[in-house]
């Protein structure tokens, strides 16, 4: 496993205020199942659900706890979609497999909807995606292409009706998916955790996998102190997994994200964001931010590469850029105060979109889900379900994509140069629309 980043803390806002059970069991001893499945994020818990509801044996093997991953620490925001934009996935697939992956991310997304639902867990409707500079044909023929391409509704907003719920000026006319939500990314882990638990899937935490090799027909899985023996091996490391994974470790980049919280704010924060929407700003390098707790702003973004920034370094930085949105909630140093800060780790492909499909034989990876895992994150681990248990090969569409090599040492400096052409980008369209 790789080792913890030094700065990567469990203090979320989420951790705060979640009922987490005391630490599950460890693995210590050998155990014999048909599958077992490394990572307790998302795509590992959900693959383990969709074969317990098969009646299918699985354990699932976490080196950490239960959604210490990127799951459970996420921003939150579930709609469909793939980390990879549409048009690149049509110009690589074609039109109508482009239709289907976007209906399996629907299908995703559902399977969100569905478990938070279960549990009454609450879910806050409506994403705003405004735009930083004055576009409104190009939102109005993305909204007309969403409708006629994907049959998928979203609504159009004029500038001053964005500006009405959000009190910036730095954006224009917005498009509002009214389907997409928000929620706690943590609790839905810890939900599903407790659907396994009721189901009598074993989930073995601060077990990590060191190594692992093929006896016969099996596999065999080593951790510290036990090993399990499988016909399925499955791999559901995000951007947390280390050497150990063997090939699977070059084809994906762990790249670092932020996330900041304020202390309650009261009624300035409410004249600034006069809505319960999340916003998503449609920026390529953008932030992401919703309305937590009442009156506390949970504020996205940036991204780094070869490793992390310390979250006190962040913290600042991402306040300054809240507060260039937002200048009337600053103090007079120009800053928001922020009371948690925290990075988590993405694991993206070079060609943006999931690896899901077998490295050998009973060998599967279902990881890299990027920056759009809420929603993909649960269909890649119903896919291989259905694989494991000979139901689909729905799988196979992810072959378009495959597992390649990741760039060696040269792969952070193409995402760093990448990320910040597409900041340049950013800047400059909204330069140009003031003219
Ligand atoms: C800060 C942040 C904000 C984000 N915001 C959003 C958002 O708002 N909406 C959205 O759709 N997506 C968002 N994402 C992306 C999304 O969180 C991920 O794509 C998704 O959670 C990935 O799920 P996963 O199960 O693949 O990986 P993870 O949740 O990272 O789980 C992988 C697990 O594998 C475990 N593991 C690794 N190696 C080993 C080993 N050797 N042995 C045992 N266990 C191991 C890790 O400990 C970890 O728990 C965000 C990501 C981050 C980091």
């Amino acid at each position: 496993m790789a080792s913890p980043l030094a700065f990567e803390t469990d203090s979320t806002w989420y951790e705060s205020r979640a009922d987490r059970p005391p630490s599950g069991e460890t693995l210590n001893r050998e155990v014999e199942t048909e599958t077992c499945i490394v990572g307790a994020g998302l795509a590992g818990l959900y693959l383990a659900r969709e074969l317990a509801e098969r009646k299918r044996e699985a354990v699932v093997i976490e080196a950490r706890r239960v959604g210490l991953g990127a799951s459970g620490r996420h921003g939150g925001f579930c709609g469909p979609g793939w980390a990879c934009e549409g048009e690149k996935i049509e110009n690589r697939v074609g039109l109508e497999k482009a239709k289907t992956f976007f209906n399996l991310s629907l299908e995703g997304f559902q399977m969100v909807r569905e478990v938070l639902e279960s549990a009454k867990a609450p879910m806050t409707p409506g994403i705003l995606h405004p735009s930083t500079y004055n576009n409104p044909h190009g939102l109005q023929k993305d909204l007309e292409r969403m409708a006629q391409v994907y049959r998928y509704e979203l609504d159009y907003m004029e500038t001053d009706a964005v500006r009405n719920v959000l009190d910036t000026e730095k954006y224009y006319q917005a498009l509002r998916d009214p389907r997409a939500f928000h929620f706690d990314a943590l609790e839905l882990c810890l939900i599903l955790a407790e659907i396994l638990k009721s189901a009598g899937v074993p989930v073995y935490e601060n077990s990590s996998m060191t190594a692992f090799h093929k006896t016969g027909t099996d596999w065999v899985l080593k951790t510290g102190q036990g090993s399990v023996r499988c016909r399925n091996l499955v791999f559901c490391c995000g951007g947390y997994g280390g050497k150990e994974f063997r090939k699977l470790r070059r084809a994906f980049l762990p790249i670092t994200t932020y996330i900041i919280v304020t202390p309650p704010m009261g009624e300035p924060l409410k004249q600034c964001i006069g809505t319960s929407d999340g916003v998503s700003d449609e920026r390529r390098a953008g932030n992401y931010y919703r309305i937590v707790d009442g009156d506390r702003l949970l504020w996205g973004g940036d991204i780094t590469a070869f490793g992390e920034l310390h979250p006190q370094h962040i913290a600042r930085k991402m306040s300054q850029d809240l507060a260039g949105v937002y200048p009337q909630l600053a103090d007079h140093q120009g800053e928001i105060p922020v009371e948690y800060s925290w990075s988590g780790l993405m694991g993206y492909a070079r060609h943006l979109m999931p690896e899901i499909g077998p490295l050998d034989e009973g060998l599967w990876a279902c990881t890299s889900f990027g920056g759009h895992g809420a929603n993909t994150a649960p269909i890649g681990g119903r896919l291989v379900a259905e694989a494991i248990c000979s139901e689909s090969e729905r799988w196979n569409l992810f072959n378009a994509y495959g597992f390649p090599w990741n760039g060696g040492p040269l792969g952070p400096y193409a995402v760093e140069s990448v990320y910040r052409k597409m900041q340049l980008g950013d800047q400059w369209r909204a330069f140009r629309s003031r003219f």
